[in-house]
């Protein structure tokens, strides 16, 4: 079902659509009431963040900095 729901980070009501929860509960392994907090541009926007923050930390051997 379909669920409602307002962003915590942008206040945006969005749906977050049960292919979303499906997504979320076969792939990403969450609990089945687990519920969307963010607009999908925020999440798209954390997502993106998290990934290079990640790509730049395996990029980059740890001894190389000193
Ligand atoms: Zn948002």
């Amino acid at each position: 079902m379909d669920t409602p729901c307002s962003c915590s980070d942008c206040g945006t009501e969005f749906l977050f659509s049960k292919e979303e929860q499906r997504i979320w509960y076969e792939e990403y392994k969450l609990p089945i009431f687990a519920r969307a907090v963010r607009c999908l541009a925020c999440r798209r926007r954390l997502r993106n963040s998290l990934q290079s923050t990640e790509k730049t930390a395996s990029g980059r051997p740890l001894d190389s900095e000193s």
